[in-house]
């Protein structure tokens, strides 16, 4: 008889995606995913903690939590999520540009450098940058006020000739709902120490390590808010509020 062995390889191309961003519009920020269940779905990502607790920056097979007194708190496996993308980061190809880049070119170049607009993209940009503009959003109690009202309240961040890193992703727009379509970034600095979702960046001469995503995995709360809020409605104006400077 022959024996046969089937080796099971890990689909690493999968953006695994914690409900949806417009549940966390909506001001569900509670979840029952786990820090140690997102580590076991990638070593790279963002998102935000339950309670709407901060910024989530995944880096290197870490999650820290950016709080709005500006520190980065490495998290431990008990940490809840209701909302973050993880994926494990295996660049595909690199992107370099040159001259001064400000956050808009970044996405005009990418956009054009990139093959695609209509598979996932997560992307990293290691270095030093002339400036970096983050936020991030403070702890709600309950009853949970919508995430345009409770980011009125964000803390913003700014750093200067800071060494750090960029982590990315790039969603098709027809994830409107379910992600962010276009560009939803985070940063942490290298001694990862702070960070936050990214506002605004000036920086110049950089390498952009880009990791093709087509595999999409997306995990909906098992029971609570979620089972009880209106998600007819198209809330990109909100959207915008909230993700941009
Ligand atoms: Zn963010």
């Amino acid at each position: 008889m022959v024996g046969c062995t089937t080796v099971e390889k890990p689909n690493k191309d999968v953006l695994f995606q914690v409900s949806t961003i417009d549940a966390l519009l909506a001001g569900v920020y509670d979840g029952e995913i786990s820090v140690a269940e997102l580590n076991q779905n990638g070593d790279f990502g963002i998102g935000t903690f339950n309670s709407l607790d901060g910024e989530m920056v995944a880096v290197d097979g870490n999650i820290y939590k950016i709080r709005t007194d500006g520190v980065a708190y490495l998290m431990g496996d008990e940490e809840k999520t209701p909302f973050a993308v993880m994926t494990f980061f295996e660049p595909d190809e690199k992107v370099f540009m040159t001259g001064e880049i400000d956050y808009n070119e970044l996405q005009e170049y990418l956009d054009n450098a990139l093959g695609s607009k209509n598979i996932f993209y997560a992307f990293r940009i290691q270095g030093e940058f002339d400036y970096i503009k983050t936020r991030s959003v403070p702890k709600q109690s309950r009853p949970y006020p919508k995430l345009v009202d409770a980011v009125a309240k964000q803390a913003i961040f700014e750093f200067k000739d800071v060494k750090g890193t960029i982590i990315g992703f790039r969603s098709p727009d027809y994830v409107d709902g379910i992600n962010v379509p276009g560009y939803h970034i985070h940063f942490i600095t290298d001694d990862r120490k702070a960070g936050g979702h990214l506002l605004s960046v000036q920086m110049k001469d950089i390498t952009v390590e880009v990791d093709h995503t087509t595999d999409f995995y997306m995990t909906l709360p098992k029971q609570g808010d979620f089972y009880d809020i209106d998600l007819s409605e198209d809330k990109q104006e909100e959207l915008t509020k909230v993700e941009k400077d």
